[in-house]
């Protein structure tokens, strides 16, 4: 199963990513966190992107495909895999598919999460995410069962990604709206696009893609 999580910031890709990745045993490519891997690594994409990431802009097309094309030839993604937060313009749209046909697979579907622009700064600005496994949560809608212990692996560690700020998340809102809302058209005319509803409770949005990914 190849899938695509599409949806603004805040919008809830990761969280449902990490449900489906449980359920199905297949990885989440989050080209935000090999991003951000790569800057806390020092590498040269890292230095590279650093900059653009905290002012909120899109890194360049080349930069992630070819981190994404790099990735989906690991053997964990022999069996399908999630890409969240990618592809996130047309070009990177357009990429993946010249890179997966190159490979003799196609797309399973693109799973648009649909969510009213005024929660996406709260969601965005009460999100954190533990230090050790990456299990997200958040200050009121995701809360640890006990406090500071993550449900996950244990850990008390936990941390907040320098731009999930309201004057940064304005501008990736931008971004979106701009460079990868235009997915939806070019999924959609593909027959790929599924839509949920991300207003929904955490659990309501699982079941919903549940649903479709059981009719795929
Ligand atoms: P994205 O990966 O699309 O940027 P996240 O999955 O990180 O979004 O979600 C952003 C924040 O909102 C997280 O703190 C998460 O716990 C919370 N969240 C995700 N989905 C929902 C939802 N359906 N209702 C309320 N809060 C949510
Ligand atoms: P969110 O979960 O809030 O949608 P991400 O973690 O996916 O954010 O992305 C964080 C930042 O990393 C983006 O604002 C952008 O600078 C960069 N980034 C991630 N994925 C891409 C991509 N596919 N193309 C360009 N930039 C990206
Ligand atoms: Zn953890």
């Amino acid at each position: 199963m190849r899938l695509i999580l599409l949806g603004p910031p805040g919008a809830g890709k990761g969280t449902q990513a990490q449900r489906i990745v449980e359920k199905h045993g297949i990885p989440q490519l989050s080209t935000g966190d090999m991003l951000r891997a790569a800057v806390s690594a020092g590498t040269e994409v890292g230095k590279r992107a650093k900059a653009v990431m905290d002012a909120g802009k899109l890194v360049s097309d080349d930069i992630v495909i070819a981190i994404v094309s790099e990735r989906i030839d690991a053997p964990d993604c022999s069996k399908g895999f999630i890409l969240d937060g990618f592809p996130r313009t047309l070009v990177q749209a357009d990429a993946t598919e010249s890179m997966l046909s190159a490979k003799g697979l196609d797309l399973s579907a693109v799973i648009e999460i649909k969510v009213d622009d005024v929660v996406l700064a709260d969601r965005v600005a009460g999100r954190y995410t533990c230090a050790n496994c990456g299990a997200g949560y958040h200050d009121t809608n995701l809360k640890p069962k006990v406090e500071g212990v993550c449900d996950k692996c244990g850990s008390t560690h936990f941390k907040r990604r320098p731009d999930d700020n309201a004057e940064t998340v304005r501008t990736r809102m931008s971004a979106y709206y701009k460079e990868t809302a235009p997915l939806l058209g070019y999924y959609y005319a593909k027959g790929k696009l599924h839509s949920v509803d991300g207003m929904a409770e955490i659990d309501t949005v699982t079941a919903e893609i549940d649903a479709i990914l059981a009719g795929l």
